[in-house]
């Protein structure tokens, strides 16, 4: 790497602006543009066609590439890179051009300032998912595209900033806590350069000098104020403040993946950690619904919901999926973190409260839940990963354009048992990456006794990796690809 790429007083880490090509075209300013206008136009394809094309999900567009390749490519592109859905996010691109004929004059309200919202729809969604068999209905899929596009139209037609995605979006929240265990970060390059900083664009965005109430540049519309940002959290890298700082001092820079987890330094527009009750339950609830999610993609889940209907008395899937999502959201993580938290309190001899144990401990899941998320998404992606082909080949025929013969219908993907060794590596990088955090936040929070700290969440952390295993050696439902026609 040459020492161009490196970033000046900050350890000598990568700087991704700085490198040829990838730089080059993160500078440019129409870069958000163009990748956003590319996933428009799949964007729409998988709509109409979710809309007018084929029942049989394999063969539609819109549950394929939702459920099968999108998913899969977002975490991976998480896993070595960071947030870069966000950048290239097609529901902002009618926002932004709605933005240039009107402005919005409202701010978000206040007691909505926070994730709870977000969280609500990210439960929503999961259970959408489960009652309507997203993955296997194009149709509703494509509604839930719609649905998609029309609420960040609508909360960013009356709002302003960035209130959607910092907010509301669902996929926003699971990109930001994901993003926290990503090798890269939108960072200040020269911390000494802002200490000199008259203008503070970065955050207020750079204004015409003949018309000063004409913004020409963004600054972030997440406040996040450059020198005070720690991390990946809220952050869609967006690039505007990399555009906007005068001083070129912005990088998207290398760090360790998952630190920001254990720093307790308080975040410009997010503050501390340890303090926010509402990022607490996004991480918890991130990672039990990655079991959940998972548990709903093994066979035993047909005879855990038979079980549950018979002692529920009822023939219905809403109560019986109801109670399978409060078991696995709440009652099993308020069991599994009270026990640690208990374990912790006692033995370090604090007596300390169980709440702000748990909360300061729930950041230290998140690697865990990433390597779950990795592992589900990349099966899926993997074992179906060249079944687009042939269905693109069959859309492109109906639009009298055929490419490469007849569909070839034979393509699908990897084995699952080739994928499996992957997965497994996915998840015990997950395990590793929470039993680092545990070990950093015990041995930060508690100098007098950090071992006794730590081995109650150590403890959990193998728990749930177990079970990850259990369900990951389970018979797979191949939702939405032709292995499971
Ligand atoms: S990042 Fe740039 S604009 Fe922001 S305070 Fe630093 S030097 Fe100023
Ligand atoms: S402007 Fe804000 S959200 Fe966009 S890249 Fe910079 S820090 Fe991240």
């Amino acid at each position: 790497m040459s020492a161009n790429n490196s970033i000046p007083g900050m350890g000598g880490g990568t700087n991704l602006l700085k490198l040829p090509v990838i730089g080059d075209f993160l500078r440019w300013r129409h870069s958000r543009m163009f990748l956003q206008s590319i996933t428009l136009v799949i964007a729409l394809a998988m709509i109409l066609h979710g809309l007018f094309g084929p029942d049989l999900a394999p063969r539609n567009l819109s549950t394929l590439f939702t459920w099968v390749h999108y998913r899969g490519i977002l975490v991976l592109i998480l896993l070595v890179a960071g947030n870069f859905f966000c950048m290239a996010c097609p529901f902002m691109l009618p926002r932004e051009l709605a933005r240039r004929f009107t402005k919005p004059v409202r701010n978000w309200p206040r007691w909505l300032r926070n994730k709870w919202l977000s969280i609500g729809l990210f439960v929503a969604i999961l259970f959408a998912y489960e009652y309507f068999d997203l993955w296997g209905s194009p149709w509703w899929t494509a509604w839930l595209i719609i649905g998609y596009f029309s609420a960040a139209l609508l909360v960013d037609a009356f709002f302003k900033k960035a209130s959607f995605c910092k907010y509301v979006c669902p996929i926003g929240q699971f990109n930001f806590i994901s993003s926290t265990v990503s090798p890269f970060e939108v960072k200040v390059a020269d911390p000494d350069m802002c200490l000199t900083c008259e203008t503070k664009d970065c955050i207020k965005g750079t204004r015409d000098p003949n018309d000063h109430d004409n913004v020409i540049q963004r600054g972030c519309e997440l406040a996040l104020f450059q020198p005070r940002k720690t991390g990946n959290m809220d952050c869609t890298f967006c690039m505007d403040c990399v555009h906007a700082c005068p001083h070129d001092n912005v990088a998207v820079a290398t760090k360790v993946p998952g630190s920001e987890l254990w720093e307790k330094t308080r975040r410009s527009g997010i503050g501390r950690f340890t303090n926010r009750k509402d990022l607490s339950v996004l991480a918890l609830i991130f990672t039990f619904g990655a079991l959940l999610n998972a548990f709903g993609m093994v066979s035993p889940v047909y005879a855990f919901q038979n079980w549950l209907a018979g002692v529920l008395h009822t023939t219905s899937e809403l109560p019986v999926l109801a109670t399978l999502f409060f078991l696995m959201l709440v009652v099993e993580p308020v069991v599994l973190l009270a026990a640690a938290a208990f374990g912790t309190s006692k033995w370090t001899a604090t007596h300390e409260k169980l709440l702000p144990v748990v909360m300061r401990y729930s950041y230290a899941l998140v690697p865990f839940g990433f390597g779950l998320w990795l592992a589900h998404y990349s099966f899926h992606l993997f074992t179906g990963i060249w079944t687009f082909v042939p269905v693109v080949q069959s859309v492109l025929a109906d639009l009298g354009i055929p490419l490469l013969g007849e569909p070839m219908w034979r393509l699908s993907g990897m084995q699952p048992g080739l994928v499996y060794p992957l997965e497994l590596g996915f998840l015990s990088l997950g395990l590793l990456g929470s039993l680092l955090v545990t070990y950093k936040i015990s041995f930060r929070d508690y100098k007098a006794r950090p071992w006794q700290a730590f081995i109650p969440w150590a403890i959990l952390c193998v728990v749930l990796f177990c079970a990850a295993l259990w369900l990951l050696n389970q018979p797979m439902e191949m939702r939405g690809t032709f292995l499971g026609g």
